[in-house]
């Protein structure tokens, strides 16, 4: 049922040049799932040689050809979604239904991404004088390296395979040791519509060895990373001793506001459907819930009750609505936030604790009576922590939304329209959705400022982060 992973190199499916293997562990029962290759140098280089060769095939296929081909794997992607979202949900945890999901929102993903490589125009500038032309094209960057975490093993890889794909790149994708075969079907349904060999590598490993061998090496001419914002720092500050252009999605924290004139029930439901969705693994879930002072006693009233409606288990049993964590590090981490906010006086109102038995599971939590001075406030709980903290003016949620070095989602619900433009132009985000979830669409730009990072991988942008653009001017004799 589970397939053992291998490295995808040069147009083989292959293991890795010294057979070496890392475990992979289903979170939900903690049992081994399969293996997958963990690559060497001797296996990277090989990487690297076909990704420059592949680079060349790739830039000279037209867009059109192009988007044909990505079109095929977008619907391949949809016949094989089955299997794929089983394959997700034994190595991730999340349930089926949010599999399946990803798997199909991965196709439209393609398709997008696919449609806007076929209008990455240039311009014709108007010049100074009538026999000058000036012609502004735009290029494939080149190569790429992209790094991908195991959350949204299939979202994560998407994005950025398809905007290079789409621009005339060829890319090196580096996927999740812990959720290796999703994102490998990903990838074979893009070998099997067509992709030609050295287009696309795909390798595991010692993320840090990977890392730091494709970033410096000279063939590679962009990095793209989604990941923590420590780890984040790291490749940006290499990328950048190395002059190559980067996009780094990275850790969140977000604020979501809720006003007294808010719908209550929309909000709350709305917001416990978004926290627990992928058990808060998520680096747009809402974490700060900020509520003002009037409605603060119902809301809380109405998320707690949510709160005990989500169904933990593991994600192939029908009716569950929240799996394990991913992996074994992050129940630790989770208690050790939960720990220090109620040590400092924090008031649990539900959750808080790992749930015994095997797999990572655990508990959906609500705190409240918080303050700064506690870890959890500013630290990424990545897991299904909500944090309920009321405040009494706009000036005061706009300050304490703005006062963690993150910047990627946040959320408010109001129906005031002069709330709602205060808060867009106040709000230090990439991204705002107002009196509902609409983030994380392709065709919208998604990306954060400050901590979160740079670049976007949504909207027009997506493709733009793998051109170059170059002037051509031409005196004509
Ligand atoms: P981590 O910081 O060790 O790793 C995060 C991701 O980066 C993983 O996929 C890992 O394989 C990769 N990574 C780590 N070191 C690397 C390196 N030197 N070079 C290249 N890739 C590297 O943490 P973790 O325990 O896996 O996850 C914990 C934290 O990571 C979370 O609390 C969250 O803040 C962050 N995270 C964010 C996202 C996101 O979508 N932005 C996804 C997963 C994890």
């Amino acid at each position: 049922m589970y397939p053992d992973v291998q490295l995808y190199i040069d147009g083989q499916w292959r293991a890795s040049e010294d057979g070496r293997t890392i475990a992979v562990i289903n979170p939900a029962t903690g049992d081994t799932l399969g293996t997958v290759a963990h690559a060497n140098i001797a296996d990277l280089d090989q990487a690297l040689a076909a990704a420059e060769r592949g680079f060349e095939t790739w830039r000279s296929t037209p867009a059109y050809d192009r988007y044909k081909i990505m079109q095929k794997a977008a619907n391949l992607l949809r016949d094989r979604v089955d299997n794929i979202a089983s394959i997700m949900t034994q190595e991730q945890g999340k349930p089926l239904a949010e599999a399946r999901m990803e798997t199909l929102a991965a196709a439209d993903i393609i398709d997008w991404l696919a449609e806007e490589g076929r209008r990455a125009y240039g311009r014709l500038v108007p010049s100074r004088n009538v026999s000058v032309e000036q012609k502004v094209i735009k290029e494939p960057v080149g190569p790429v390296a992209a790094f991908t975490p195991w959350n949204f093993p299939i979202n994560q890889v998407v994005r950025k395979l398809s905007s290079a794909l789409a621009a005339g790149c060829s890319i090196i994708v580096k996927a999740p040791e812990e959720t290796p075969a999703s994102p490998a079907e990903l990838i074979r349904a893009f070998i099997d519509a067509g992709v030609p060999a050295g287009v696309i590598g795909l390798v595991y490993g010692d993320p840090a060895q990977i890392s730091s061998y494709l970033i410096a090496h000279p063939t590679i001419k962009k990095v793209t990373f989604t990941g923590s914002t420590p780890v984040g720092k790291q490749l940006a500050a290499l990328a950048g001793q190395h002059m190559k252009r980067a996009t780094m999605e990275l850790g969140g924290h977000a604020p979501a506001l809720v006003f007294d004139d808010a719908d209550i029930d929309l909000a709350a439901r709305t917001l416990a459907t978004a926290k627990f969705r992928n058990a808060g693994q998520v680096c747009v879930s809402p974490t700060r819930i900020l509520v003002q002072r009037g409605v603060f006693d119902a809301f809380v009233e109405k998320f707690v009750g949510l709160t005990h409606e989500v169904k933990v288990g593991n994600g192939l049993e029908q009716g569950v609505t929240m799996g394990p964590l991913a992996n074994e590090r992050r129940a630790p981490a989770l208690s050790a936030l939960v720990n220090d906010a109620c040590e400092k006086g924090a008031k649990l109102h539900t959750g808080g604790k790992a749930i015994d038995g095997p797999g990572y599971f655990f508990q959906p939590t609500v705190l409240s009576g918080l303050t700064t001075d506690m870890r959890v406030m500013s630290e990424e709980p990545f897991g299904p922590l909500a944090l309920l903290v009321p405040f009494d003016t706009v000036e005061d949620a706009v300050k304490e939304s703005n006062r963690v070095p993150f910047g990627l989602a946040s959320y408010a619900f109001t129906t005031s329209m002069k709330t709602a433009h205060i808060l867009s132009t106040r709000i230090e985000a990439g991204m705002l959705s107002i009196n509902h979830q609409g983030i994380g669409l392709v065709e919208v730009p998604f990306g954060g400022v400050k901590d979160s990072g740079y670049g976007s991988e949504g909207g027009t942008e997506a493709i733009e982060a793998y051109l170059n653009t170059k002037l051509v001017t031409v005196f004509n004799l």
